[in-house]
């Protein structure tokens, strides 16, 4: 895809066609970083703080100097002025910066990134289950790092098979989340979605929606999506979504579904940083 614009890197706005990183960083070398995506709204990144307490969840959990807050708001502020967009995609990178040809600790300094993309259109709501396992028990379980290959390759699986998500179970067979957002299910009115120790990322929208609406976080078999009478996922970029199809089965956007997106629509018109 062509990227159009400014890119915040280290303190200055470059343009995108030559902004750069070091062929030794450990970002690129290994994926030693952490990552935030986020929707810019009128101007104004949505859930800016939630999101930078992630982004150093994340970095502390990688044993990577994190940036502070200011320098992070900074950054997201001067891209969003500099490019002068309203709505759109807003991606916060931070690596280790410069390291070794390996899995050893990178020597730093830090490498930070802010850029902006377009928000794509609403995908399609069909998902398929991914034939491979979240692994709860893993290093970097529930972390929002730059090693994202193991989604990248399950989102090409889903889309190759016309679906725009592949949902993960854990190594237990539990339902845990999709490549990029969380799942809930609709089992006799009652709302329920994997807790944080399934393996899934802490999301803030699934975080969001546990505020505003009744949800029950409990463990739930991968197979719940072939009995439940509504699935919906939820992520920065796709809000509270309804689907219509898990694997082969159709199902319909329920009332529970629609009330839960309607009740998220009215947090986010009620302020940006909630
Ligand atoms: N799970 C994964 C693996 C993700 O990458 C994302 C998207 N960041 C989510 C869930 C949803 O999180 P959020 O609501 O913060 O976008």
């Amino acid at each position: 895809m062509e990227q159009t614009g400014l890119i915040w890197i280290d303190g200055d706005l470059v343009p995108a066609e030559s902004a750069s990183v070091s062929v030794f960083d450990h970002g690129l070398v290994v994926g030693d970083g952490a990552f935030e995506t986020l929707v810019v709204i009128d101007g104004t990144p949505f859930a800016a703080t939630r999101h930078i307490r992630r982004l150093h969840t994340t970095l502390a959990a990688l044993a990577v100097e994190a940036p502070s807050e200011q320098v992070l708001r900074q950054a997201m502020e001067q891209v969003v002025s500099a490019n002068q967009v309203d709505r759109a995609r807003l991606r916060l990178t931070v690596t280790g910066g410069l390291g070794p040809l390996g899995s050893g600790a990178p020597t730093g300094p830090v490498s930070i990134i802010a850029a902006i993309g377009p928000l794509a259109e609403p995908p399609t709501p069909a998902v398929v289950t991914a034939p491979w396992t979240r692994n709860e028990g893993g290093a970097l379980a529930g972390l929002k790092t730059t090693s994202y290959a193991e989604n990248v390759r399950a989102l090409r699986w889903a889309k190759e098979r016309g679906a725009s998500e592949a949902i993960f179970a854990n190594t237990k067979g539990e339902l845990c989340e999709g490549t990029g957002t969380n799942v809930f299910v609709v089992v006799d009115g009652r709302v329920s979605t994997p807790p944080l120790r399934s393996g899934c990322l802490a999301g803030i929208t699934r975080e969001l929606v546990l505020e505003i609406a009744e949800v029950d976080e409990v463990d739930l078999p991968l197979d719940v999506l072939r009995t439940a009478d509504e699935v919906f996922l939820t992520s920065t970029t796709r809000d509270v979504q309804g689907l219509t199809s898990v694997d082969d089965r159709a199902l319909p956007v329920g009332p529970a579904t629609d009330r839960v997106a309607a009740a998220f629509a009215e947090l986010v018109r009620s302020g940006l940083d909630p």
